[in-house]
């Protein structure tokens, strides 16, 4: 008889042991389907030996496998990953798995999905809600479900207008091939400092070891066309390749890029995906067809059949930082991913991470630059506008230099950026009257009112509302007013000043999907669009040869609160910006709107002094013993009941671990006290580098019983203070 332990798809559990049945192998690795009480869920048969305890449930009494998955087993070193990921972030081992399975890897590649699109026709019955979903489908086609999310309404609604006549049944055949990409399709003429830079990425890809190495190279400097030579040399080699972006907005233009040089598109993998492409990209993934994967942080962990090379690109970007489930960093995981399987990670940017600054100078990265842009285009200049000086007039947000600066650009033909990092119209809605505010009923955060689509909005929960006409504290009429800006407000004062100027909003509510990203790029480059204004979704990636001219807004807005990483997140999201001014043959200009022109970084900014910042700011967090010099890690508690989230703080917090070097901060309350209408305490741990903060964690946590109404959240190396 055969036993195997198999890790499952659950948080709940750790590994159990199943019979194979007669007739049938299940070498480590393998995917399986196993019972756990009446339910079927999935697994990987794992090593005995890896989490703790045998199963001590005898030979007699085991249940048998329901199936074993006809897909590539799991390989050693991602099981290592898995246990590493569950170890370093202390997050139950099967809701790592699940990164590596979601449902489609159980699917069967060859079962056809039935998709439905709009004919035409319409029904004889016509309700509102019917008009209303043929109007949000429109040209778009998918599963019933995902119409019906689309659309949002119910999946009656959607099987109803199939039944009618208004939508048909298309194939959607589910193993199409990838194409081959082909990496003599389109090389580029590389310059001198860029074909340098290459042939070490090129040389590290042949070496097949794992080595870190830190594409440091310039805004325009060619990054993307350098670490494409890497991919080139993966696919050469017969290897898969993996790119990382920090948006989904990124992903089509980079397609479009990457089928430029490659003569065909690669394989993208996000979670705007329908589950057609999801299915057909995750089983191209783990038969090695799909050679060059492109992604969101979630394509880290599938399991590629010969991986060759990983880039992350913007790889400083916090978004590679995931706030919820199993809080990973990425870019870190990304590094440990190359470790285990032997393979070189990229990290490129712009604007490096501290952190990885800081593994260059220990010797544990290789450093790459790339210190011009290419086609000899200049970087542009950055100047401060001191709105203490200048200050824009009552009620408006452009300073008059700027105002200016804006006109000149018209005239000339050019594009301009307005950046500010604030979604909607106004972050605050008041009563002048009574001075109440409009608060999220489930979080500690204000509405924020999005006047395009008419309503407030929570950025935490995305609780909706409409704008009340009356106050809802005093009632009274016509007192509430929009406090402060949001990107739709300042291209309402351009429209105001420029009425002849064409401008577009780039946010994640204008930007929603990758054919929406795709429309707006196109756009711009046809000289469409005069006036850009947007949100960090703007900031990098985009290469527009005649936008002359960025503009950023409220420059100040990241450095308040206590994020420790405020001065480098500001340094970061500015130069990027800038980065998109003057990447063409004409020069570029950066009007940067603060009201601390002397602080560090707004200086260093202008001085064009990236490595003065970098130097302070290291010194600054070295002295406070910060990342990543030292280390930290936040619990946070949490329960609709405030007092059972308070008192499970509390007693944590009677049994905080004490040991030389160890900081524990709180209980108090989280920094969003109230979340989805959950009540949060935090402890925050501080602790040097070498602190095995992790082992403290649970056994502290150990330590007391858990109420079934209170709930753990922890974050190692947490990035919002
Ligand atoms: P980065 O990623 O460093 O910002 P990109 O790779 O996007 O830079 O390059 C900036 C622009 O210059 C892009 O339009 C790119 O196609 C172009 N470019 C860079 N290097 C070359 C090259 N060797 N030959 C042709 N075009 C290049
Ligand atoms: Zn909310």
């Amino acid at each position: 008889m055969t036993r195997a332990r198999v890790l499952l798809l659950t948080a709940a559990l750790g590994p159990l042991d199943y019979r194979v049945p007669q007739g049938s192998e299940a070498p480590l690795g393998s995917v399986v389907i196993a019972p756990l009480g009446p339910r079927r869920i999935g697994g990987v048969v794992w090593e005995d030996e890896s989490f703790g305890a045998p199963d001590p449930v005898g030979d007699n009494r085991l249940r048998n496998l329901y199936e074993i998955v006809p897909v590539p087993p799991i390989a050693a070193p991602l099981r290592r990953l898995v246990e590493w990921t569950s170890d370093y972030y202390l997050s139950p081992p099967g809701s790592v798995l699940r990164m590596l399975l979601p449902g489609v890897a159980f699917a069967d590649a060859r079962r056809p999905i039935v998709e439905y699109r709009a004919t035409g026709e319409l029904p004889a019955r016509m309700t509102p809600q019917r008009t209303v979903a043929l109007g949000k489908i429109g040209a778009r086609q998918g599963t019933v479900r995902e119409l019906a999310k689309l659309a949002d309404v119910s999946e009656a609604v959607i099987r109803g207008l199939v039944h009618v006549g208004a939508l048909e049944a298309v194939s959607a055949s589910a193993d199409q091939p990838c194409p081959e990409p082909d990496p003599a399709f389109a090389p580029p003429d590389l310059s001198a400092e860029q074909t340098a830079a290459a042939a070490q990425l090129r040389a590290a890809v042949a070496a097949a070891r794992f080595e870190t190495l830190l594409l440091d190279g310039v805004t325009g400097s060619g990054k993307t066309e350098v670490y494409m030579e890497a991919i080139a040399a993966a696919v050469d080699a017969g290897r898969q390749a993996l790119v990382l972006l920090p948006e989904i907005a990124l992903t089509e233009p980079m397609l479009t890029r990457f089928a430029a040089r490659f003569g065909c598109e690669p394989v993208a993998w996000h979670s705007g995906l329908r589950s057609t492409e999801r299915r057909r990209a995750w089983h191209a993934i783990a038969s090695g067809e799909a050679r060059i994967v492109v992604g969101a942080r979630s394509a880290l962990f599938l399991p590629y059949a010969r991986l060759g090379v990983i880039v992350v690109d913007e790889a400083h970007e916090t978004s590679f930082k995931q706030e919820d489930g199993v809080h990973y960093h990425a870019r870190d995981v990304a590094v440990m991913r190359g470790y285990f399987e032997g393979l070189p990670v990229i990290l490129a940017s712009a604007t490096p991470a501290l952190e990885s600054l800081a593994q260059v100078e220990a010797g544990r990265y290789r450093h790459i630059q790339l210190p011009a842009r290419f086609g000899g285009a200049t970087l542009p200049d950055l100047a401060a506008i001191d709105m203490r000086q200048d200050p824009p007039d009552r009620g408006r947000w452009l300073a008059p230099p700027l105002v200016d600066a804006l006109a000149d650009r018209l005239e000339k033909g050019e594009q301009s950026l307005l950046f500010l990092n604030r979604r909607g119209f106004a972050p605050l809605t008041l009563c002048r009257t009574c001075g109440h505010r409009i608060q999220c009923p489930n979080c500690t955060a204000w509405m924020v009112e999005h006047r395009l689509v008419h309503r407030l909005a929570c950025h935490h929960c995305g609780h909706v509302m409409p704008p009340p006409r009356l106050c809802p504290e005093c009632e009274d009429e016509d007192s509430l007013v929009a406090c402060g800006p949001g990107v739709e407000r300042v291209a309402d004062e351009v429209a105001l000043r420029f009425p002849e100027a064409r401008t577009a909003i780039v946010t994640s509510d204008t930007l929603w999907s990758p054919a929406r990203a795709a429309e707006f790029v196109a756009n711009v480059e046809q000289g469409l669009v005069d006036i850009i204004i947007g949100t960090q979704l703007v900031t990098k990636g985009y290469h527009f040869p005649n936008l002359t001219l960025v503009g950023v807004v409220d420059a100040d807005l990241g450095l308040d609160g206590g994020d420790l990483r405020a001065s480098e997140r500001t340094f970061q999201q500015i130069a990027q910006v800038a980065g998109r001014a003057g990447r063409g043959v004409k020069p570029g200009e950066v009007l940067i709107q603060t009201r601390v022109p002397d602080a560090p970084v707004m200086a260093a900014l202008v001085a064009g002094d990236r490595d003065g910042f970098y130097a302070a700011e290291a010194a600054a967090r070295r002295a406070a013993g910060a990342p990543p010099y030292g280390r930290f890690a936040a619990l946070v508690i949490s329960s609709e009941d405030i007092e059972v989230a308070r008192g499970v703080a509390q007693r944590l917090g009677a049994k905080a671990p004490v040991a030389d070097g160890l900081a524990v901060y709180g209980p108090a309350p989280a920094p969003l006290a109230m979340l989805r209408g959950r009540h949060r305490f935090r402890l925050l741990l501080h602790a040097p580098r070498s602190f095995d903060l992790q082992g403290t964690i649970r056994a502290w946590v150990d330590s007391i019983d858990w109420p079934a109404k209170a709930r753990l959240a922890i974050d190692v190396d947490p990035y919002s203070f």
